[in-house]
């Protein structure tokens, strides 16, 4: 004897049913067939109450679709049209009671919790009829004949005793296919229905299984068993080969949808095991729940579930230190008023006493408590009772994890890098679940970092948020785009692109965007873009791993970092302005990503994808001082200066380098020699110094005067330097020498002097002499690369290998676990 369980998602459609019908054809010895309510029928019919309740005619619709979807699965799967007509015959006098009832409820204003179980009922009553006429040879039972309840509080509790004896009694004698609504009962008193509680079809099943002493027990649903997590919420969960029953007990209790948590005990009790199927995948044996330690799975831990809705209680107060007897009146106190408390924490101190409980039950364990401790809340011994919502709780489960130390801390770890604070911890002594009250909007975030820790990866995720559209931007997406299979098959790394915004507009999608059509599917689909909007949106999605890749040369943008860091998104920046702001700013922000455990990127704004940054603190972090830094960082200078000939003079040169786009439209952003200053900050920075941008000297390679003018006088005018420039570039040809732009930072030199950027003229033989294009190039003479300076020299300007720079900063992000 089997007794196979098929809910509701396994019977929602008609092909769902035919699979069903396959499943139940293969079985040669008696079972016992426990079906829940079609898919969606129960919540069905609860809102159409609800509404009759409210007076409101949607009642009415509601009924029109259970109807419909009722004479909808008849049409489909039953066969023969007399088999349809008879069943027709039988379930229109069902649904016109349930029509009587709501409308009953509709005019009377009154929903009483015997009326509402009875309304509730006619989904396990009326799917049980027609799969009873679906399955060949099939006889149906009714569950509330021998499923009796008992009163228990505000609940009905199964009376086993008796129904195991009425089980016996009508059962007993299956010897082909028995099919009985599951959920349904009656109350062993009054002989009302009744029913077993949301999700309580399992449970009738397992009250079978246990009084016929079945072989096992089935429970067929739409997963391919129990999982590491919820499979809606966690991608990568995948199936648990082998469970103890302590454990399904742990998970089912903590929120794992799969199996309502009475469940277990009846069979456990027989020792009957339980398996958990996928109707639509049978080829997946599931998962099988027994009673011994269960296989390894090599993981300390086997699974993580959790519980949405969680409100904390607290009793906290000096007065009940070393007290005996505060925690027996909490939970007697609870119990008499029928509220279960799934998680209790309390300070060894004994100072306060954390309860976890439902959020429908806590303001009434807050008036209960108050009023049993109103004595010693009056004398102050103890504060008001407190609690908090809008919580969840998560918890890990696994019996591997006894005796295994650090499985608590990894727990923690994982979410504390996630910028998530745990409100209550708790472990038992058995240590088989430990759990934790969060917020919960952290929840989904907490359940991804959780799994992600314990039981994976295969893949590493980043969730990346663009900002900008630009050049950079649009280089970095197309390398992305072309990189990311690669990544994920040899890196075992996935970047998922959630977030692209520019100026005007901004779009997110936390599955991922697409990348061969982002720029057209932004302006189409986008939002308004603005940083609040950004930021507003970047919390709400409460990402784990992301990064804000940022790739404007926007402030407002930069001024986002900060909190940005504060709430665990790294940031990966191609702009300037962040790390060349004031000393304190920057400072700040690397204390920011250190406190939180994550990355504040900049290798690209000094040098485009050259890797100076990354080179000097790998020096500096491995020992090694760094003593001086000689460098030339103005792509568009060395530019200027290489192109300079007797044919070419100093202002044609200047257009020529606008026209390449190596300079602004405005060339005298880099005339000026600012952005080579700030690159110099920070450079000096990474260094060691605290310099400021005021801190560096800085000799004017033209007159200040052209700098006060508008631009299009500055062209006009700008020639008047070709001649000093040619008579300078002949004398230097003669010499063997050319001109640089060389930022210096000297370590020797006390601070306020030891940064500088002035015009060298260098001989042939030095390094800075051969240096083509736009390139840059940096010596760096440390404690170890003494007399031969460490030098790196590259493209030092350019779209797409800063994008590869910034690609290469988001890559390493990666590492951190
Ligand atoms: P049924 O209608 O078959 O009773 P339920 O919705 O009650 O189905 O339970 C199945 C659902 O449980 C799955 O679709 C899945 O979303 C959810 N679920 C939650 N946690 C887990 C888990 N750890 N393993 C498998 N499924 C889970
Ligand atoms: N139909 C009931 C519910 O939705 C019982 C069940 O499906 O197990 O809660
Ligand atoms: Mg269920």
């Amino acid at each position: 004897m089997k007794v196979m369980k098929f809910g509701g998602i396994s019977l929602g459609t008609s092909e769902g049913i035919d699979k069903v019908k396959d499943i139940i054809a293969e079985e040669t010895q008696p079972v016992v067939i426990v079906v829940s309510a079609l898919y969606g029928v129960t919540e069905m019919l609860l809102q159409a109450a609800e509404y009759a309740l409210r007076a409101d005619k949607k009642h009415e619709m509601v009924f029109s679709m259970i109807q419909n979807l009722h004479t909808d699965i008849i049409e489909k799967s039953v066969e023969s049209d007399r088999s349809k007509r008879e069943l027709d015959d039988e379930i229109m006098p069902l649904l016109e009671d349930l029509k009587n009832i709501l409308r009953g409820v509709f005019l009377i204003g009154d929903l009483s919790q015997k009326t509402s179980d009875k309304i509730v009922s006619y989904g396990e009553r009326l799917s049980s009829l027609i799969i009873s006429k679906i399955i060949p040879n099939a006889r149906l039972y009714d569950s509330t004949q021998f499923i009796k309840t008992t009163r228990q509080f505000n609940k009905h509790i199964p009376d086993i005793p008796l129904s195991n004896k009425l089980i016996k009694e009508y059962l007993n004698h299956v010897d082909g296919v028995a099919i009985v609504p599951g959920f349904i009962a009656s109350s062993r008193d009054e002989n009302d229905i009744t029913n077993l509680g949301r999700g309580g079809s399992d449970y009738t099943a397992s009250l079978i299984a246990a009084a016929l002493d079945a072989s096992v027990l089935e429970i067929w649903t739409d997963v391919d068993g129990f999982m590491t997590a919820d499979p809606k919420i966690i991608d990568s969960a995948y199936v648990i080969e082998e469970l103890s029953y302590i454990e399904a007990i742990e998970l089912s209790n903590f929120g794992a949808k799969v199996i309502y948590p009475p469940t277990i005990f009846p069979v456990y009790h027989k020792n009957i095991p339980i398996r958990v199927r996928n109707s639509f995948n049978t080829t997946s044996k599931g998962t099988l729940i027994l009673n011994k330690q269960s296989k390894d799975n090599g993981k300390v831990i086997k699974g993580i579930s959790s519980i949405n809705d969680t409100a904390l209680i607290t009793i906290q107060g000096l007065g009940m230190v070393g007290i005996i007897g505060v925690n027996h009146r909490i939970f007697r106190t609870l119990a008499l008023n029928g509220i279960s408390v799934f998680l209790v924490s309390q300070a060894s101190s004994e100072n306060s006493t954390s309860i976890g409980v439902s959020t429908p039950d806590a303001a009434i364990s807050q008036k209960v408590l108050s009023e049993e401790f109103a004595h010693e809340i009056a004398m102050g011994s103890i504060n008001e009772i407190t609690v908090e919502y809008n919580l969840s709780t998560i918890a890990i489960v696994g019996q591997n994890m006894k005796n295994v130390p650090g499985v608590a801390g990894k727990f923690c770890g994982a979410l504390g890098r996630s910028g998530i604070s745990m409100m209550a911890l708790t472990q038992g002594a058995s240590e088989t679940n430990i759990s934790c009250v969060i917020k919960k909007e952290n929840l989904r975030k907490a359940l991804n970092v959780t799994h992600d820790s314990f039981f994976l990866s295969p893949y590493q995720e980043l969730n990346l948020f663009i900002i900008g559209t630009g050049n950079v931007a649009s280089k970095l997406l197309n390398q992305i785009s072309r990189q990311k299979e690669t990544l994920k098959e040899q890196n075992k790394l996935l970047m998922n692109v959630v977030g692209i915004a520019n100026g005007r507009k901004a779009l997110f999608n936390r599955e991922g965007l697409a990348l061969d059509d982002y720029y057209t599917n932004l302006m189409t689909n986008g939002v308004k873009s603005s940083p609040e909007t950004i930021h507003n949106k970047i919390f709400e999605m409460n990402i784990f791993n992301s990064v804000f890749v940022d790739c404007t040369a926007s402030e407002d943008i930069s001024e986002m970092y900060k909190e940005l860091m504060s709430h665990n998104v790294s940031i990966v920046t191609a702009n300037k302005i962040a790390a060349s702001s004031s000393f304190e700013n920057y400072s700040k922000l690397k204390d920011t990503a250190r406190v939180n455990g994550v990355k504040f990127l900049f290798e690209t704004n000094v040098g485009a994808g050259l890797p100076i940054i990354n080179t000097m603190n790998s020096l500096t972090n491995s020992g090694d001082k760094i003593i001086k830094l000689e460098a030339v960082l103005s792509g568009t200078l060395n530019y200027i200066f290489n192109t300079l000939s007797e044919e070419i003079p100093f202002s044609k040169a200047i257009k020529m380098s606008v026209e390449a786009n190596f300079a602004e439209p405005d060339p005298r952003t880099d005339l000026s020699g600012l952005d080579v200053v700030r690159k110099l900050v920070i450079l000096s920075r990474e260094a060691g110094g605290k310099i400021e941008q005021s801190d560096v000297t800085k000799i004017p390679l033209i007159p200040q005067k052209y700098f006060e003018r508008t631009i299009d006088e500055f062209w006009e005018t700008i020639s008047e330097m070709d001649e000093s420039f040619e008579e300078r570039r002949k004398k230097l040809e003669l010499e063997g020498k050319r001109l640089r732009l060389v930022a210096t930072y000297d370590n020797g030199k006390a601070d306020r002097c030891n940064c500088k950027v002035a015009l060298h003229e260098v001989e042939r033989g030095h390094p800075f002499y051969d240096l083509e294009g736009s390139n840059n190039i940096i010596m760096i003479t440390t404690e170890r690369y003494n007399e031969h300076p460490m030098v790196i020299k590259g493209y030092g300007a350019g779209a797409a290998v800063t994008a590869a720079g910034v690609f290469a900063d988001i890559i390493s992000i990666a590492n951190i676990r």
